[in-house]
């Protein structure tokens, strides 16, 4: 404000020393205050208009309780108190209304700065997806206990007695050879990390009694030579059945089942003999290739077949940790590699990759 403010004066300096010239000092203010309110637009603009009249310090209608009313001589304090009532109720008046026009008029260009559309669809949210080892666990998992089998799972930390000894794999015997361990440091008694998921065989059967059909997923680990097809770490799924009549053509029924439901009708099984400790006799289970049918491809290196996993049925001398009769009891075992059976299956060509977590490779298996 440019024009000079009168109540910085008191009444006396403005020569106002009977009623009617306060009465038109007040009309004056009143004619003012009706100007700037006139004048005054813009929600900012308007708060300050308010405090410059209303302001609990420097506010003009403080101004007047401080310089006209307090030093006022007694004979006019009635007349300016009066005055000063009115002023403030037409004041409050006024700046009510207009605080009400004000408002709105602000809400209404936030609205339109906004532009919010609710009619518009709402943006898509990218879902994750299960991964390709997920996935083929299920799959496995589903094949099994359609069939009868239960879940178990175990510890990754194991002593040697449940990862060798109590599978019939003494120390020095050739077979540790084979799966090169990963011991635990610092522990009192001596550690691994399980290099198969065997050890839940024998810690199931300890605990209940036959029958027993359980499989075990989990993760094992083997201080292996990282390569395509190796890592330090890889996933398996244990299987074991153990009752008074299993014979080894439940076995080979099973097998053949499994194989069927997991690589289509048409696929043929053949068994191969092999080598495993804790079971006799022992299988290279195959599979006749899920390229070429069986007449020869690359997946297959032109022999037709594609090996799957190794099984057998349980060597008598397990049943002897675990307090098993194995004049009574007879049974089979399997073991398969969840990641090669994912890369056989899906046409992975590079072990790395179900690691990388490359949302372009996971991509691919929705
Ligand atoms: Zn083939």
């Amino acid at each position: 404000m440019t024009t000079h403010d009168p109540t910085e004066q008191t009444l006396a300096q403005l020569g106002a020393v009977d009623p009617e010239a306060v009465a038109r000092q007040f009309s004056e203010l009143r004619q003012r205050f009706d100007e700037q309110a006139a004048r005054t637009s813009g929600a900012e603009a308007w708060r300050a208009f308010v405090v410059s009249w209303t302001g609990r310090k420097s506010g003009t209608l403080s101004h007047i309780g401080d310089n006209w009313l307090k030093p006022a001589p007694p004979a006019l304090k009635r007349a300016i108190g009066q005055e000063l009532n009115r002023l403030k109720d037409h004041i409050e008046a006024v700046l009510a209304e207009k605080s009400r026009g004000i408002e709105a008029a602000e809400q209404t260009a936030a609205a339109a700065r906004s532009k919010l559309d609710l009619s518009l669809p709402g943006a898509a949210r990218a879902l994750g997806t299960r991964h390709l080892i997920r996935q083929t666990y299920e799959e496995l998992q589903h094949i099994f206990l359609s069939i009868g089998f239960s879940v178990v799972e175990g510890p990754e930390i194991e002593t040697p007695y449940y990862n060798f000894e109590a599978l019939n794999i003494p120390e020095h015997h050739p077979a540790r050879d084979n799966m090169d361990t990963f011991y635990v440091a610092g522990s009192r008694e001596l550690r691994l990390l399980r290099t198969h998921t065997s050890p839940m065989q024998v810690r199931t059967m300890e605990k209940q009694p036959p029958p027993v059909r359980i499989i075990v997923p989990g993760k094992v680990y083997r201080r292996d030579n990282p390569d395509a097809t190796h890592g330090y770490m890889f996933h398996q799924i244990e299987g074991l059945a153990v009752d008074t009549d299993i014979t080894f053509c439940d076995f080979k029924g099973t097998v053949e089942h499994f194989v069927r439901e997991f690589l289509g009708p048409q696929a043929r099984t053949r068994l191969r003999p092999s080598y495993f400790p804790f079971t006799e006799p022992s299988a290279e289970v195959d599979a006749s290739c899920h390229v070429c049918g069986g007449s020869g491809c690359r997946t297959c290196k032109f022999s037709g077949w594609i090996e799957l996993f190794g099984a057998g049925m349980v060597d008598p001398a397990v049943y002897g940790f675990v307090g098993y009769d194995p004049g009574k009891l007879s049974g089979f075992a399997f073991g398969m590699g969840v990641d090669r059976l994912a890369m056989m299956k899906y046409g992975v060509s590079e072990l790395p990759l179900l690691y990388q977590n490359d949302v372009r490779f996971l991509r691919q298996f929705p």
